[in-house]
């Protein structure tokens, strides 16, 4: 691979406070430089980035690839292409997939296919129990050393507080976060809406904020007894945001992040029973946008995590009720978030920190900074360029977003990992 010497654009790098123009030289796939005029090296490519954004590359702890068993939603090569091009440079894989990854063989399988047809690096995630069928655990340290960062059930919350207990236990010994689809499924009851006004309006069975909130203050007790490092996936409302808080505040080893979608869409959105607004955890209240906006700003959520979730027309083009829950966010999280820059919720820093240096710290991933030594993992981004979002034009393998036709604001040109360009903007790298 030819050395990369990106130049005269504004690095923004949390992880060391630094928010500067520089030059940043990416030399045998690691972060060499970081400085204002750097010579240029005998046979280095030059690109000039003069105008637009140079960040760690942005890291999404939640996706879903699909891989294996449902190839025809989306796959590893689909996936990590649709993330190269929204500017991420690493994805964390769900593991609810046909098989479910609660064990070494399906770990192994997509670890290889990642090396083999990945644009981006895939770290899988491992089941908590067999089957994620919330009874039995699954041999977490089998699937640590197999490759897997954390373990989730996601999809599904941990009903048995018991069994969630000895997860923590489990885990902690293992130093594996344990992520938390927060959900007592007897009190959502397969609700595919939020339990509020819209939902009595236009006559869909609702779920109640409580159903997520009630589950993150049974856990955060147990990790108060276990002392286990704990993480909340899309956190949806207020209630959660406040316990979230009050962990924190307690010391707790408590994280959370919060979906795109979550905070730009409330559930006004379902009004026209448009399948790809049914998401799970739903699309909650202007209250409960707004908790996780201050949230996201203040640090009581950490991370932005996509929840790309992939589907066909086969679960989409049906009733609302019926509709598979998800839609898609790789290729749609970066821009959505900027508008959240635009309207100063967050500073330019406080975005790059929440969709890279905070996945990096929780899952204790290389990446998430730019100092030299670290891997050559960068995206550029041009916080100004226009674009329309046109499903059609995703490189994911599905088009279910409810974003298709939306003015969009700042995207990512240029996507390098470990010095490698995983993705460019048409016309932008010659
Ligand atoms: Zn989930």
């Amino acid at each position: 691979m030819a050395d990369i010497l990106l130049q005269g654009g504004r690095v923004i790098d949390p992880a060391r406070d630094f928010d500067a123009n520089a030059d940043v030289l990416l030399q045998g796939g690691k972060v060499a430089r970081v400085g204002s005029g750097i010579a240029v090296p005998a046979g280095a490519k030059v690109i000039d980035v003069k105008g637009l954004w140079v960040v760690p590359g942005l890291i999404d702890m939640h996706t879903h690839l699909r891989e294996p068993g449902q190839e025809y939603k989306e796959n590893i090569e689909t996936g990590t292409a649709a993330a190269a091009a929204g500017g991420f440079t690493a994805v964390c894989a769900m593991p609810n997939t046909r098989p479910p990854n609660d064990n070494r063989a399906v770990t192994e399988l997509i670890v290889r296919r990642a090396r083999e047809v990945g644009a981006v690096r895939v770290y899988p995630i491992g089941c908590i129990t067999q089957g994620q069928k919330g009874e039995t655990l699954s041999e977490m340290g089998e699937l640590q050393e197999a490759g897997c960062v954390a373990v989730s059930d996601d999809g599904r919350g941990v009903m048995n507080s018991e069994v969630m207990r000895r997860a923590l236990e489990y885990a902690r010994g293992l130093g594996l976060p344990v992520i938390q689809h927060a959900e007592d499924t007897a009190l959502s009851s397969g609700g595919p809406a939020h339990e509020g006004a819209v939902t009595t309006r236009i006559g869909l069975r609702g779920q109640p904020a409580a159903a997520e909130s009630a589950m993150v203050a049974r856990d955060i007790e147990l990790v108060a007894l276990t002392g286990a490092a704990y993480h909340v996936a899309h956190v949806s409302c207020a209630e959660t945001v406040r316990l979230v808080r009050d962990a924190k505040a307690r010391g707790l080893p408590v994280t959370c992040e919060v979906t795109p979608h979550h905070l730009m869409l409330t559930d006004e959105a379902c009004a026209g029973y448009d399948t790809s607004t049914r998401v799970n955890p739903p699309l909650r209240s202007d209250r409960d946008v707004a908790a996780v906006r201050e949230a996201l700003s203040d640090g009581t959520i950490d991370a932005v995590a996509t929840d790309h979730a992939p589907h066909s027309p086969v679960e989409k083009d049906v009733e609302f009720e019926q509709a598979a829950p998800g839609l898609i966010g790789l290729e749609t999280a970066l821009a959505l978030c900027l508008e959240l820059v635009e309207t100063k919720v967050l500073s330019p820093t406080v975005l790059i920190t929440r969709m890279s240096t905070a996945p990096a710290r929780i899952l204790h991933l290389s990446g998430g900074t730019l100092a030299p030594g670290s891997p050559a993992d960068v995206t550029v981004i041009d916080p100004k360029a226009a674009w329309i979002c046109e499903p059609n034009r995703l490189r994911s393998r599905s088009r279910n977003t409810p974003f298709g036709g939306r003015s969009m604001r700042g995207r990512a040109m240029l996507t390098i990992v470990e010095g490698n360009i995983a993705f460019a903007q048409e016309k932008f790298v010659g």
